[in-house]
């Protein structure tokens, strides 16, 4: 779903990119990354994420910006703060592209879209998923289906009693002005244009930006340096949201190699070697999931829990309920690949899911 306190799970063992920047990516400021564009971190509030990056492109009718941040008055200072440093206000930002519905990626661009006008635009298949968040009344549910779904029936009721799927505040979710479906050219200069290219995985809808004059890719949650992006946390879910993701990381290796920019961490000299890595990781994780399964039946819920999280190798017991939905899904993900491919096979009975090999 889209407005849960954390979008990323944990880097369950993927090797780090060394960058220089690394330590201090967050450090506020609007950072020069190519001639014309900035890279502006703001703040997140609670998690392990620490920071959202914003990227600032001089267009020729203000600022265009990759993502908008979480809407918060900190996220909202860092980034007039930042702004200001270029020369410009809050109003000058004409236009947002944002890559993905989640809160930190989404919510400040349509609150300053409503204070000043600049036009957002978001890919298309969000729309489900944004239009669940907008209704009134808890959210949460296909994420609490697909843990009992996992035999997690008890996860899913620690995760109610701690208030997992409460309302967000309604205002904070609105529908953008444009929807992406991937090959749009969205004009920056005379000379220059972002290219739009669906990448679903982390998010049905989720899309990246290539400029390729510069041989840039804003890659959002896409391709992270540090971490594994989540895989399908949203409220309108697809069926095979790992085999989407996997696709679409293949899809970015066809481009030309570019430099990565990514919304949390520092950027990188090359998409194609993180996507490379996290291949290989998923791979690793199929594998994993495999050796855990039984001829005689194995539950989600099973194999998250004898699996190690984090690149730390911590038990799922050690997890907080939020991460260990996560690992529950990441999990039921990988399980659903296996079976898709005819390595596993699987029965579900009264709405549970049991894989067998
Ligand atoms: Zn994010």
């Amino acid at each position: 779903m889209a407005h849960s306190p954390q979008v990323e799970q944990p880097s369950d063992g993927v090797a780090h990119v060394a960058t220089a920047a690394c330590d201090d990516w967050t450090a506020p400021g609007a950072h020069e990354v190519s001639d014309g564009v900035h890279r502006i971190p703001l703040p997140l509030p609670q998690d392990g994420l620490r920071a959202v990056n914003v990227y600032a492109l001089e267009a020729s009718d203000g600022l265009l910006l990759v993502d908008g941040g979480w809407a918060l008055q900190a996220a909202r200072d860092a980034l007039e703060k930042a702004v200001r440093s270029l020369g410009h206000s809050l109003r000058d930002i004409s236009r947002f592209v944002v890559t993905h519905a989640h809160r930190d990626h989404y919510t400040q661009a349509v609150a300053i879209r409503r204070e000043f006008g600049s036009r957002v635009a978001l890919g298309a298949l969000e729309r489900e998923s944004l239009e669940q968040a907008m209704a009134p009344g808890p959210g949460g549910r296909s994420m609490l289906a697909l843990l009992r779904r996992a035999d997690a029936g008890e996860l899913a009721e620690d995760l109610l009693a701690a208030g997992f799927g409460r309302a967000m505040e309604p205002r904070a979710w609105e529908l953008p002005d444009q929807w992406l479906t991937g090959g749009e050219r969205i004009p920056v200069d005379a000379q220059r244009h972002l290219e739009a290219i669906h990448t679903p995985g982390h998010t049905r809808g989720h899309i990246v930006f290539a400029d390729r004059h510069r041989d840039l890719l804003f890659t959002g949650d896409h391709v992270l340096p540090h971490i594994t992006p989540s895989i399908g946390f949203e409220a309108a879910q697809a069926q095979l949201p790992l085999q989407d993701f996997l696709d679409s990381l293949e899809r970015v290796r066809e481009l030309p190699d570019m430099a990565m920019l990514p919304a949390h961490g520092a950027p990188g000299p090359s998409v194609h070697r993180r996507a490379a890595e996290l291949l290989e990781h998923h791979e690793n994780r199929l594998a994993l999931c495999r050796a855990e399964v039984r001829p005689t039946g194995t539950t989600g819920y099973d194999v998250a829990r004898a699996l190690a999280w984090t690149s730390r190798g911590r038990r799922f017991r050690e997890l907080d309920p939020l991460n260990q939905m996560l690992a529950v899904s990441e999990t039921l993900a990988h399980l659903d690949v296996l079976v898709s491919r005819g390595v596993l096979s699987c029965e579900e009975r009264a709405d549970v899911r049991r894989y067998a090999c």
